[in-house]
């Protein structure tokens, strides 16, 4: 045997991963669809007495169903189209990417099939690897949007136990109809469909979320963040909103006390500044429907984007696009399909140095 004894499918492999830069190497950072904005003082404040206090009783294990924390994240769902949610449709753990593992850990496994549509998040495929569930892809149309017959049939089937929807999609921003996600809950029959928000906050207006979907449809699941909008990365708060049942079957495989009594109390804090969180949200919007405008204006393709990111290119060699951008300071990501380049909306100040920088590249290169 190799040493380390590593499961052989493993071997070789690179962990999931942006290239990380240090500010000082890039100053501007737009390429992990981070929120610019840190939490207000107000919020910071509040969070840190929150935390102050949990860690005089660190001695002991935290609350291992998190109740208070659920019924928080089920109020503000109730804000966003969830209807009588309450804590027993919530569940939650350290970021969303946790969720979806727990969900497949629970759903997934040997002799059953995982299945999303590509171009999609990259961490799809390893959630699936990770829990030896088959993973099966299928394609989406040249705009990114999905072949809702292809979709159905390759659900009809493979039979999947999970189907991954993200709505916005990562990378190209594309957001699902409400009538795509009721036809393939239809079609998945007691499959899961999980239908990933993390970007959902940022939708365009008129885009309903699919929450608003869950009463009509048992095996729907709705996977939000608290990375995204709210601007807490740092913390690690994912959460789902289903059928209580789902939610008991993932209690089967969650580690005990799996989310810390710090991460708790960080949530609950911040969940009360949720008005001063999301306050945000518009801006960033704005700006990423000025970003969409002017990277056209740039006789560039733009995929149409319902995210806090825009998916643009084709450039012949994105990779010398991005060093080049790089060597301006502005971090980007290489990713999507072959010539595409993803980039994050920042503050108003730095989506101008990324258009400054955009244009000296495309100008040189030319
Ligand atoms: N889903 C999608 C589509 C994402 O892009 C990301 C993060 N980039 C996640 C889920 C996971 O985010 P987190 O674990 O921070 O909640």
């Amino acid at each position: 045997m190799t040493w380390p004894p590593l499961r052989e499918e493993l071997r070789g492999l690179a962990p999931y991963g942006a290239p990380q830069l240090s500010l000082e190497q890039a100053p501007v950072q737009l390429n992990v669809n981070e929120n610019p904005y840190p939490p207000s003082a107000a919020c910071v404040a509040d969070i840190a007495r929150a935390a102050g206090e949990a860690a005089a009783g660190l001695n002991r294990y935290p609350d291992r169903e998190f109740v208070e924390l659920r019924a928080a994240l089920a109020a503000y769902l109730g804000q966003d189209g969830g209807r009588d949610l309450t804590p027993a449709h919530v569940w939650a753990a350290n970021g969303s990417n946790e969720v979806m593992l727990q969900l497949l850990q629970a759903f997934g496994g040997p002799g059953r099939v995982a299945l999303s549509f590509a171009p999609t998040y990259s961490m799809y495929p390893e959630y699936a690897r990770d829990t030896l569930t088959e993973w099966v892809v299928g394609h989406r149309e040249e705009d990114f949007t999905l072949d809702l017959d292809h979709a159905r049939d390759l659900v009809l089937e493979r039979r999947p136990s999970v189907v991954l929807l993200p709505s916005p999609n990562n990378p190209t921003g594309t957001a699902l109809p409400p009538e795509a996600v009721g036809l393939l809950c239809e079609a998945a029959g007691d499959g899961l469909v999980v239908v990933d928000e993390a970007y959902g906050e940022f939708r365009r207006a008129g885009t309903p979320s699919a929450l608003e979907l869950l009463p009509d449809h048992h095996n729907l699941v709705v996977t939000r963040t608290m990375s995204k909008a709210f601007a807490l990365a740092g913390a690690r708060l994912g959460y789902l909103a289903a059928d209580p049942a789902i939610c008991d079957a993932i209690r089967v495989v969650r580690l005990p006390y799996h989310l810390s009594a710090v991460t708790q109390a960080t949530a609950l804090s911040a969940l009360r500044h949720t008005d001063e969180l999301l306050a945000q949200v518009d801006e960033l919007r704005a700006e990423r429907d000025r970003t969409v405008a002017w990277l056209r204006e740039q006789g560039l393709t733009v995929a149409d984007s319902d995210a806090n990111f825009a998916l643009f290119g084709t450039f012949d060699d994105r990779h010398a696009v991005w060093q080049a951008l790089v060597d301006r300071g502005v971090l980007i990501r290489e990713t999507g399909p072959s010539g595409w380049l993803r980039v994050s909306m920042g503050t108003p100040a730095e989506m101008g140095q990324f258009r400054t920088a955009l244009t000296e590249v495309m100008k040189e290169m030319s």
